[in-house]
């Protein structure tokens, strides 16, 4: 498969063509806060609000949503059927999502792990196609290498893009990205320079690859228990709100929650996010909480990213997206975590 050039005049175009066959999703700055960019239906590339940090939310809604039905049922006296449980009638439409960040892909691959037997996750999953620009040029809170990922990861990427001068290079990276490229109705071949600029920028990543230190084999051979009973875990925790911004804007944070709901006699069991940071999450029927106290709901974001996780998957849980350092009400840095874990002995 080969990488083509798409020029800037012709990307409308191509958006109309891919629109016909999916929903266009891209990152689109908020009328009402010019600083909050989210994920919205597109129809122009123009709308897209490109930059080099990664847009306020992730994109783990489109897999995840907030709330995932998982059966509809009766609550109706006089229903045969009442209280029986019925498959929800999901449509999954195929949905494009246009301007996504390496590391954002790479959350989805994280996220498919321990949701390898789900079948509303893969159902999703099977549905959306990725378009992703790859970052040529980082923000201060991006630290993607260091977790195994890179600014050029093409892990769940159907179409990569790189931006050159009035344009991208698109270089196709699945058989159902080649077909996406294949919609745009004027492509160019690459010249000789934009062939060196392409295999230059690949080189020197792998440059930067073999530079960055490996955080998961370091982490690896610490051993649990020095860890969990380090002393940092307690100061780290001192300024934090459990506001739970961290875990919500994150990629790769998965934790749900279930209720049932009944309007009408018509209910619905609803799975929703939840979060590790709240005091509730952990709540027992009996009253007991196993993680009641704030630096223990802390340590177990960190750990689990950090250590669970890494022993049962073989990858950290967290791509270096940066969001939770940005949006932190009170500077809680994830770098200064895997700092102080690295430095126990
Ligand atoms: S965003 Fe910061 S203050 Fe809020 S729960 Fe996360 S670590 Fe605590
Ligand atoms: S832990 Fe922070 S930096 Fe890592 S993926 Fe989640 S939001 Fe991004």
């Amino acid at each position: 498969m080969k990488a083509v050039i798409i020029l800037e005049d012709q990307l409308n175009s191509w958006l109309q063509a891919l629109g016909s066959g999916h929903q266009l999703f891209g990152p689109v700055k908020s009328k009402k806060r010019q600083s909050v960019i989210s994920w919205s239906k597109i129809e122009k590339w123009d709308q897209l609000s490109l930059t080099n940090s990664v847009p306020t939310s992730s994109i783990k809604t489109f897999y995840f949503p907030q709330p995932e039905t998982l059966f509809t049922f009766s609550a109706k006296w006089n229903d045969p059927n009442a209280f029986r449980m019925m498959e929800p009638k999901t449509t999954h439409i195929p949905t494009l999502l246009v301007g996504v960040k390496p590391c954002d892909a790479r959350s989805v691959m994280l996220n498919a792990l321990p949701y390898k037997n789900d079948p509303y996750f893969q159902a999703r999953l099977d549905s959306i196609s990725i378009i992703a620009i790859m970052c040529l040029t980082q923000s201060a809170t991006c630290f993607c290498r260091w977790v195994g990922g890179s600014p050029l990861s093409t892990d769940f990427i159907d179409v990569a893009l790189y931006p050159i001068d009035k344009g991208y290079i698109a270089e196709p990276i699945t058989q159902k990205g080649q077909k996406l490229i294949e919609q745009a109705s004027e492509t160019a071949s690459l010249n000789e320079s934009q062939l060196e600029f392409l295999e230059n920028i690949k080189q020197n990543e792998q440059a930067e690859q073999a530079k960055s230190p490996n955080i998961l084999k370091n982490l690896k051979e610490k051993e649990l228990m020095q860890l969990y009973n380090a002393p940092f875990w307690h100061e780290l925790a001192e300024p934090c709100l459990n506001c739970g911004i961290c875990t919500f804007l994150c990629p790769t944070c998965y934790c749900f929650d279930i209720q049932d709901e009944t309007v009408r006699n018509k209910g619905r069991r609803i799975r929703y996010w939840d979060s590790c940071m709240f005091p509730l999450f952990t709540l027992h029927a009996s009253g007991h909480n196993p993680r009641g106290q704030k630096f223990q709901r802390v340590r177990n974001r960190f750990m689990h990213k950090l250590k669970y996780f890494p022993d049962r998957f073989d990858h950290i849980s967290c791509v270096g997206c940066g969001r939770c350092i940005k949006e932190c009400p009170v500077n809680i840095d994830i770098r200064q975590v895997i700092s102080s874990m690295l430095e126990v002995e």
